[in-house]
């Protein structure tokens, strides 16, 4: 069980796999007026940098679960390098289904909310984490205009429209389920580019030094439609945010 190679390469310089930059994801942890001690759960953490960052920042504690070695190797190096160690533990597994033993003070789930089949599974499997009065991050994309057509759908990387909600629809929903939103950070282009447009960057990189890879010639196709297909779909259309709720 891992990621598949290609989202590695796409991301090797990436510390944060999601359009938020450093400051967003600082500001967040900021937001939340975490207290030293809080117990943090990250499902789907990637490279760690959300927990390692907000142990060092604000004394959190935390276990981040995630199925790809390579982001978890980072991870855990990145904890070593903010001396924060001792306070965050990665554990390399399927977070489909995955429960804490002891119930946290705030649980996560940011940008891949597929491990709960969609926000609602995902909200509930979190919530089974959850203390009571503890706090829930949910990331997740939304339609920041109409998109207008198919094309524009599958170039957003959804089957269906309804895949994702604009975002009214998206705070409703959480509404729906039962929590309060008390907080939310939202990418914005900038941030995205961050995201995207580094990613490009990789792949070049890797290309010039890895021809004759079996992926070469998949990577070499995306370099060559991805910035434009980004430009007139994703970069328009898609907004993306993490959300902070409360139970009601
Ligand atoms: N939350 C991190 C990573 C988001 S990218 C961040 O914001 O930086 C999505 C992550 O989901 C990747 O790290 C990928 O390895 C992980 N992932 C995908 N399917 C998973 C699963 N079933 N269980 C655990 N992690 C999963």
């Amino acid at each position: 069980m891992d990621l598949p190679r290609i989202i590695t390469l796409r991301e090797s310089s990436h510390r944060i796999h999601n359009p938020f930059t450093p400051e967003k994801l600082a500001a967040l942890g900021r937001a939340l007026h975490l207290t030293p001690g809080t117990r943090v759960l990250d499902l789907a953490c990637g490279s760690g940098e959300m927990l390692c960052t907000w142990a060092r920042e604000h004394r959190i504690s935390g276990t981040g679960v995630d199925i790809s070695t390579v982001f978890l190797d980072r991870a855990r190096a990145r904890a070593a390098e903010l001396g924060v160690a001792g306070q965050v533990a990665f554990v390399h597994g399927d977070a489909r289904g995955h429960v804490s033993r002891e119930p946290v003070d705030v649980a996560a789930c940011v940008g891949a909310t597929w491990i709960g089949d969609g926000v609602p599974g995902t909200v509930e499997l979190l919530g089974r984490s959850l203390c009571t009065g503890g706090l829930m991050l949910i990331g997740e994309p939304y339609w920041r205009r109409e998109p207008p057509d198919q094309e524009t759908v599958e170039a957003c990387h959804a089957r269906d429209r309804a895949d994702f909600l604009p975002l009214p629809e998206l705070l409703a929903q959480f509404g729906t389920l039962g929590y309060d939103v008390v907080e939310m950070v939202l990418a914005d282009q900038d941030s995205w580019d961050r995201y995207r447009a580094a990613q490009w960057s990789n792949l070049r990189r890797w290309l010039d030094r890895n021809q004759d890879d079996e992926l070469a010639a998949d990577v070499r196709a995306e370099l060559t439609t991805d910035p434009v297909r980004y430009a007139r779909y994703e970069r328009e259309y898609l907004g993306w945010g993490v959300f902070a709720l409360m139970a009601r």
